[in-house]
């Protein structure tokens, strides 16, 4: 079932815009009520939404009453309203709402748009705040919180780096300048020493007093800093900025290493990853995957069915390796499969039991039942080089061709 967003709004054509616009680019119903009357019976009946979009001036409900209501009922909301008035929007503000948006024209249901896409991948995103202040970490708590991160709180320096150790996916990292034992430019020297800024953002706070600190924190390598105090939305939109040239660069990074169809590794960032199963010094294996009679698949159901039946062998290849191994698209139906630490004896096995797995399963592409076979050759780790180990999967891949296909052979 797809997960719904509930807009409470009397203007019937901006409701309608927005949710068309809701509904053809992001993966949600969306639900409209025209009044706080009702948003309650909606609500009532299933409170189970995303978000709700809430104008603060209803027929029945004119000033606002409808935010205490669904924010009553947990669920997370974003204000719209018509008025720039700051006393309004310093009292929204001090509400736990995700965020106050104006609903002028085109570019404010933009905005609202890319607020919702934001929030809904915030979820998956961890983050770690650091900061001596029992009030302040408390704030940054609920800020946190508000826009949907998974969120790890930290009294000084020493605890975010026992967090981390244990929390390898956190992406982001706020942390205070002054605090005891490990401070915030020490910490952020500390994360450095392991994680790029590619890989990990740290947004450094400073005091007032402390401006000559912001340029240190840079230098050392945080992605951004904030002075103290600041609003609510100015860290918001920091954090945002951050996540999005994040994931412009994971995105651009992923376009190099990785083949457009299948998204597994291609050739050329294989031979980079591989260096690292040469540096472990555990014994490894490699192999060379290619499906069989794979031109009769393209003649009999077409080209993009060819297509899709690579990626189904590609999802295969990734369901059964560990994520420390290496699946890579080496050209048209032929992958390479490094798996890592493993000896002669469990590589064998394994490739064994994935070559009958595939000959058994039958693929349901455009209600066709589709089944296809693979060769595999095999090579070990044994000191030669990788060039060497590839051309010896490959004349073990040649071999199982000639000896019938549907086979695993080992190469010599
Ligand atoms: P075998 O490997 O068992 O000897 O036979 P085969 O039919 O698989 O032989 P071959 O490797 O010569 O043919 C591979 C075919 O795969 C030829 C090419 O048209 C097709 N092919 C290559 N890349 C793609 C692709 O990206 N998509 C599709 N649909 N077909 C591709
Ligand atoms: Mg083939
Ligand atoms: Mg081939």
């Amino acid at each position: 079932m797809k997960e719904r967003i509930l807009i409470i709004e009397d203007n019937k054509a901006l409701s309608k815009i927005i949710t068309k616009k809701m509904e053809k680019n992001l993966d949600f119903e969306v639900i409209q009520a025209y009044t706080y009357a009702q948003a309650e019976e909606i609500i009532g009946e299933n409170d189970d939404f995303f978000i709700t979009l809430c104008d603060l001036n209803l027929p029945d409900a004119p000033n606002g009453e409808i935010v205490d209501y669904v924010l009553s009922c947990g669920l997370p909301v974003i204000v719209l309203t018509g008025s720039i008035d700051d006393e309004l929007r310093e009292e929204m503000q001090s509400k736990d709402i995700v965020d106050y948006v104006y609903k002028g024209n085109i570019e404010d249901v933009n905005y609202i748009f890319a607020l919702i896409k934001r929030l809904s991948k915030n979820r998956d995103i961890k983050v770690l705040a650091v900061d001596d202040s029992r009030v302040f970490r408390g704030e940054l708590k609920r800020i946190l919180k508000s826009q949907m991160f998974k969120t790890l709180i930290a009294a000084h320096g020493e605890e975010a780096l026992n967090y981390l150790e244990n929390n390898t996916d956190v992406e982001l990292v706020l942390t205070d300048f002054n605090m005891p034992v490990v401070d915030g430019v020490e910490l952020t020297k500390q994360i450095r020493e392991t994680y790029s800024k590619e890989k990990m953002i740290i947004i450094a706070m400073t005091g007032n007093s402390e401006h000559l600190i912001s340029a240190k924190f840079l230098k050392i390598g945080a992605n951004d800093f904030i002075n103290k105090p600041f609003s609510k939305e100015e860290l918001v939109c920091r954090i945002n900025n951050s996540l999005d040239a994040k994931e412009h660069l994971d995105m651009m990074s992923d376009m190099a290493h990785k083949d457009f169809l299948t998204k597994v590794y291609n050739r050329r960032y294989f031979f980079e990853e591989i260096k690292d199963f040469y540096n472990e010094k555990a014994p490894f294996a490699i192999s060379m995957i290619d499906i069989d009679k794979f031109k009769k698949v393209n003649d009999t159901y077409g080209h993009d069915i060819g297509d899709r039946v690579i990626v189904a062998l590609s999802n295969i290849l990734k369901r059964n390796t560990k994520g420390a191994d290496l699946v890579a698209r080496f050209g048209g139906e032929e992958f390479c499969v490094a798996l890592r630490d493993v000896d002669k004896k469990q590589a064998i096995a394994f490739f064994v039991k994935l070559r009958k797995n595939i000959a058994d399963q039958c693929l349901k592409i455009k209600e066709k039942n589709i089944s296809f076979t693979v060769s595999i050759g095999v090579s070990f780790s044994d000191g030669s080089s990788v060039e060497e180990l590839i051309k010896k999967a490959d004349r073990a891949l040649y071999r199982a061709k000639e000896e019938g296909r549907n086979r695993v052979e080992i190469g010599i």
